[in-house]
């Protein structure tokens, strides 16, 4: 199935008689004919058994996510946030380090410098146009993984995700992408290399602003018992002795999340947040490729105004080395987000958002609606000086999401804004 097709009928597929759409299972648990039929779900979990860790409206959605992506299983988390860390977890203890780049979300910068830190887990942040000596490096005997986002929220720098492969696998390190903005729609990065792809599943994933959630794909690539992941090959005390890749193969990692992590965590969504992200990807396909027409014309549009300083759009040759990244990983388009620099700083930037009317303010971004936020004071503000310039955040900047409205509807909202501050 191509990917259009697969956004529709990947992972559900009904038999005679079924429910046309994927059904909501609400219930928390199953019923099995014997203890012996749930014992060997224990050890091979083929079927649900809790609502904790699996549930079948949520297999269906994480049957398609995988789909999508390439990769041979999917976890859905309750947040991106919740799948970003479950990534991590599922390979760094404390007094592990692992490499990530600084330019990624502002809530996964925290994450991975505050929070992970009081747990004993150390990020080393690098710079993502860093050399391969540089990255060397880094590196520590304790680095358990590499770290990287496709398209940089909000700086829209596009990642190098196969320069990045290499120097994770050459050292024998798998390397984690998430995927957020592009959408497997938009770029795979299993083809470039990435092992573990991880999504914010609220952003276009969902695409209406009506369900939060977050997943982890496995691509089945990485050689977990390349000597360097005993928790891998090693029998799991906690989990009655199982070795991961022997009894799960190509399906470790994800196997390994889902039974330690989120039978102890239990951040899993409810069946009725699978429901709703699937009518998201039902429609994923079309709305990416809309989403970028769009945004390349606000993006040269504000490129085109004097009050513009600078426009961050890997669509737009100006951005120089992201343009040139963006040929390679998003030959079709590059989403619909865009930064941008309003000439004036912080409070004309703050008066310009103030001034639209179409386009709303929301702590929210890939929404179907045009919508603008200002990192700088918003999402972004728990960053320091030194952070917001890691993670290529101007105090000036507004990341404008384009929605699907007809864009010259959108440019009109912009025009009219600009006139309002000058005014
Ligand atoms: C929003 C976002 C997250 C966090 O996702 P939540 O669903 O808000 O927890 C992680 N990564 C990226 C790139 C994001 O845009």
């Amino acid at each position: 199935m191509k990917i259009e097709t697969q956004c529709l009928h990947a992972g559900y597929t009904p038999g005679n008689g079924d429910p046309r759409v994927v059904p909501i299972v609400q219930s928390t648990t199953y019923t099995f004919d014997s203890t012996e039929h749930i014992a060997a779900l224990f050890d091979m979990p083929t079927e649900p058994m809790y609502s904790r860790f699996a549930n079948p409206t949520v297999d269906a959605v994480e049957k398609k996510i995988a789909a999508l992506e390439g990769g041979v299983a999917a976890m859905c988390t309750t947040s991106g946030q919740a799948a970003n860390l479950l990534s991590i977890l599922n390979l760094c203890s404390a007094g592990d380090s692992f490499i990530s780049t600084g330019t990624i979300y502002g809530g996964t910068v925290n994450l991975f410098a505050v929070t992970l830190k009081r747990f004993g887990i150390e990020c080393i942040f690098v710079d993502e146009n860093a050399t391969r000596e540089e990255l060397q490096a880094a590196l520590k005997p304790n680095t358990r993984c590499v770290f990287g986002e496709t398209l940089a929220n909000p700086a829209l720098t596009v990642f190098d995700i196969q320069k990045f492969a290499d120097f994770a696998h050459d050292n024998g390190l798998p390397l984690i992408i998430d995927n957020t903005f592009p959408t497997p729609i938009l770029c795979r990065p299993k083809e470039f290399g990435a092992d573990i792809i991880t999504h914010s599943t609220t952003k276009y994933m969902d695409g209406h602003a009506v369900q939060g959630g977050g997943v982890i794909v496995d691509c089945g690539t990485f050689p977990w018992d390349n000597g360097k992941f005993p928790e891998f090959t090693e029998p799991d005390e906690s989990y009655h002795g199982v070795r991961y890749v022997e009894a799960f193969g190509n399906a470790a990692f994800i196997i390994k999340c889902r039974m330690q992590l989120m039978r102890d965590m239990g951040c899993y969504p409810s069946a009725t947040a699978a429901f709703y992200l699937n009518l998201g990807l039902e429609t994923l396909a079309v709305r990416m490729k809309q989403y970028c027409i769009n945004a390349q014309k606000v993006a040269e549009y504000l490129e085109s105004r004097p009050e513009v300083e600078s426009v961050c759009y890997p669509g737009l040759e100006s951005n120089g080395a992201s343009y040139e990244l963006a040929k390679k990983y998003l030959p079709d388009g590059c989403s619909g987000v865009i930064s941008f620099v309003i000439k004036g700083g912080r409070t004309t930037a703050m008066n310009f958002m103030d001034a639209l009317k179409l386009a709303s303010n929301v702590v929210h971004v890939a929404d179907i609606r045009t919508c603008v936020l200002h990192p700088a004071s918003e999402t972004h503000r728990q960053l320091t000086d030194e952070q917001l310039v890691a993670a290529g955040i101007n105090a000036g900047m507004i990341r404008f999401s384009c929605g699907l409205e007809n864009v010259e509807d959108i440019i009109a909202d912009i025009d009219q804004a600009f006139a309002a501050i000058q005014g």
